[in-house]
């Protein structure tokens, strides 16, 4: 659904849906007037988020090549070796060898092969991200531009808007840095939780991690290349030059994504720092509690509206009504779910728990935390939001309309119903 987009854009928290406080059972609010100021527990911004693996990565990177390269001479150097003993050896003695040596060197030519992936072009080109004209967003400018202000950090080139993601940041090709706010984000959150996720946004061009992002996405895009290749021959899984070649993209991947969840506490740090601990926590919370909620995420709705082929020009609305339906225990067993989950090795974001853990906030408050504020909305900053709502609505559907009918042919062909 993301695209392209999604691998070589730092992805954020906030990537997930969510919704407004409005939208929120009512019993929530009673919460809300209860809460006390958090402790100041943030700990100071350096360049260098905590934790950082960055010189890792750069050095799983940089030894990429160097690595297969030595990999390469070691099975040409194998290969001929087994070869000459095949054919010294002759006869059905000599074949096993001769076959050995042979797929040695069928898996270098390989790996040879799959080089160019490194200068082939990014077409990083999202089709649910949407640019508008300035004045439509002159609200959205002015918000960015304090905040930039505030946190002392350099404005994006451009903001755009998206249709699914909650909002995201990356480097375009020319090396501008991209702000990308989601519909969703600027439907469900007040203007000051909005000014939360961009400081975390921003943060991520503070914190160099974009211009790594972009360098180390065009090496998992390699590397994912080679991978796609070795995972297509079934004999390949036994090819110990292979299993090496699949060891080295696991490691990368692991160190990957353990630098970026630090990137993700820096970032957190910068919302914190922005609107205050809770705030951060709030707009955390709450779209991570929604995603646990199948009947409000977006794609579900999308998904639905297109299967009863029935139009829909405010889908973020919508998401608002079924948010209003669901129960008090509902929306705590989606919490006390989100809060269970634990941070998986791959994951390049922490757990809610560990995030609200280092923004100061305990489990016991974290229900508390998911009303912020619907004050003044962030649908204001737009001048014709009722628009906009609807171009992102057409996006989605005509997304979720492709997807939809791919699924019928596939039903279809299965069904034996297929067209000759
Ligand atoms: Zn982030």
């Amino acid at each position: 659904m993301r695209g392209n987009h999604a691998s070589f854009s730092e992805d954020c928290r906030f990537d997930k849906i969510s919704r407004s406080r409005h939208d929120l059972p009512e019993f929530l609010d009673k919460y809300r007037n209860g809460l006390k100021p958090m402790p100041a527990t943030l700990r100071p911004l350096s360049a260098e988020s905590a934790g950082s693996n960055r010189q890792l990565v750069y050095a799983c990177m940089a030894g990429y090549y160097p690595f297969l390269a030595l990999l390469c001479l070691a099975g040409v150097y194998a290969a001929f070796f087994l070869l000459h003993i095949g054919f010294r050896l002759s006869g059905p003695f000599g074949l096993p060898f001769a076959v050995l040596g042979l797929s040695f060197l069928l898996m270098v030519l390989d790996i040879l092969a799959a080089l160019p992936a490194l200068f082939g072009r990014w077409s990083g080109r999202d089709p649910l991200e949407i640019e508008l004209p300035r004045q439509w967003m002159s609200g959205v400018h002015a918000l960015v531009e304090k905040v930039a202000r505030q946190r002392q950090v350099d404005a994006p080139d451009d903001v755009r808007l998206h249709a699914d993601s909650v909002a995201h940041v990356y480097q375009d090709e020319r090396g501008r840095r991209i702000l990308v706010i989601g519909g969703a984000a600027v439907a469900a959150f007040s203007q000051d939780v909005l000014a939360g996720i961009i400081a975390h946004e921003l943060g991520h061009f503070a914190g160099g991690d974009t211009q790594l992002g972009r360098v180390g996405m065009r090496w998992h895009a390699v590397m994912a290349r080679l991978e796609g290749r070795i995972r297509m021959r079934p004999w390949s899984q036994f090819n110990p030059l292979a299993l090496l070649v699949r060891g080295y993209h696991l490691v990368f991947g692991l160190v990957w994504a353990a630098n970026k969840r630090a990137q993700e506490y820096a970032a957190d740090r910068h919302d914190a720092a922005m609107v205050g601990a809770e705030m951060a926590a709030a707009g955390l919370i709450l779209f991570t509690v929604s995603e646990i909620m199948p009947w409000v995420r977006l794609s579900s709705i999308a998904e639905a509206y297109v299967a009863a082929r029935q139009p829909i020009a405010d889908i973020f609305a919508e998401q608002a009504r079924r948010a209003r339906t669901a129960s008090p225990s509902e929306w705590q067993d989606a919490c006390r779910k989100a809060l269970k989950r634990k941070t998986e090795p791959f994951d390049t974001h922490p757990c809610l728990k560990e995030r609200l853990q280092a923004l100061g906030v305990s489990p016991r408050q974290a229900l508390a935390m998911a009303v912020p504020a619907a004050e003044p909305p962030a649908r204001q900053l737009f001048s014709n939001w009722e628009l906009v709502e609807k171009l992102l609505t057409e996006k989605i559907i005509a997304i979720y309309r492709q997807v939809y009918w791919h699924k019928m042919e596939v039903a279809q062909i299965f069904a034996g119903r297929a067209n000759p």
